[in-house]
């Protein structure tokens, strides 16, 4: 039986694709999909940008990385050679005898963390912390064996566990290429903005950028989409500013920002912490209106980050911190995005051809999308 191709990350910087075995069906509720859009999760930047590896080994073992990071990623985090990728728009090659609802055939979302849908966890919502899937780190496709034995999305064919609540289908009329990022980082931006909009109709957004580069853009054009009063976005990239104006923000060069802020003391109801970096956090968390949320979509490494809990006590302040729960979401948003037509793929700013993966998926750009012909 002949193998299949995915992409595996070697070292930073440097990627290639490998052979595997061709994946098959093992249990009735699995199925095997053909992704033929994939996008780059901000977070892949991580170790593709920078030789993290070793010093987030070094960093837990002296302590200034908070060890729990292990718990997420392994213990020898990002060490290559793994298999990348866990954002996808696929279609369904085979089903097990189980899969009563998934045809072969469709198109469907693939969430980037793997989940039951039936334990206490996942009915909660808390889909990737799914009790069934997760042993001591997440359960997920693309960071290498310590999240489990799923591989990575950039690959010819994946199997895929519980396929009746897994896979998501594209709504029809939607563009595959719209959806491409829906699995992690869209769905991300959702639970950012969208939720807490909820609670708070007509609020006020502010979206400090930058470090989760698509995330923040996302969440400043749901924002937009969802009535927000006013969507501030703050980054000093202009391209990325371009993006998010186009999407309906206003924008703000960071340290410009700061300035207005001093002469106006703008607060805000809902702030998106998506600069990846504990200054950021705190200046989220100080933007807050009362009773204002921040959700913070980054990564802080470091033990013991200090934030404001003594301002966040006078202005009734929630932080919100932790992974996506992207499949609890992925309904609403594609129902949003078929009615809605929001334009996502305006965040996209490379579209690269399939086969072109290893040379282009390290690219220094906004966000990548991976593209070949379904069958
Ligand atoms: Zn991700
Ligand atoms: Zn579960």
């Amino acid at each position: 039986m002949t193998g299949v191709r995915e992409l595996a990350f070697i070292r930073s910087g440097r990627l290639a694709w490998r052979d595997r075995v061709r994946p098959v069906l093992r249990d009735p509720g699995d199925a095997i999909v053909r992704p033929f859009i994939a996008a780059r999760c901000d977070g892949d930047t991580l170790p593709l940008h920078r030789p993290v590896s070793r010093l987030m080994q070094a960093g837990i073992a002296l302590r200034a990385i908070d060890p729990v990071v292990g718990c997420i990623c392994g213990r020898v985090p990002f060490k290559g050679p793994f298999a990348i990728g866990h954002e996808c728009v696929a279609q369904v090659v085979e089903v097990g005898s189980g899969v009563q609802h998934v045809r072969v055939g469709e198109t469907v979302v693939v969430p980037w963390a793997v989940s039951c849908g039936t334990c206490e966890p996942c009915r909660r919502g808390l889909t990737s912390k799914c009790a069934t899937t997760t042993g001591g780190t997440l359960a997920a496709y693309g960071f290498g064996p310590a999240s489990g034995p799923w591989g990575g999305m950039v690959a010819d064919a994946f199997r895929v566990p519980y396929a009746d609540h897994m896979l998501v289908a594209v709504p029809a009329g939607v563009p595959p290429l719209r959806v491409a990022s829906a699995g992690d980082n869209l769905a991300d931006a959702w639970r950012s903005v969208v939720t807490p909009l909820r609670d708070r109709p007509g609020g006020s957004v502010l979206i400090i950028g930058g470090g989760a580069h698509s995330i923040g853009l996302y969440a400043a054009g749901l924002a937009v989409a969802h009535g927000a009063a006013a969507v501030d976005y703050v980054d000093d990239d202009p391209g990325r500013r371009g993006i998010a104006e186009a999407l309906g923000a206003h924008t703000f060069p960071a340290q410009a920002s700061a300035s207005r802020r001093r002469t106006r003391t703008l607060r805000y109801d809902v702030v998106v912490e998506a600069s990846s970096r504990a200054a950021g956090l705190r200046r989220a968390i100080r933007s807050l209106a009362r009773g204002g949320v921040c959700t913070a979509v980054g990564y802080y490494l470091a033990t013991g980050t200090r934030v404001p809990l003594m301002h966040m006590y006078a202005t009734d302040a929630t932080l919100r911190v932790g992974v996506s729960h992207a499949r609890a979401v992925l309904p609403d948003l594609l129902a949003f995005v078929a009615r809605s037509g929001y334009p996502a793929e305006q965040v996209t700013t490379l579209t690269a051809p399939w086969d072109d993966a290893p040379a282009v998926y390290a690219a220094r750009t906004t966000k990548l999308v991976l593209q070949r012909d379904p069958v």
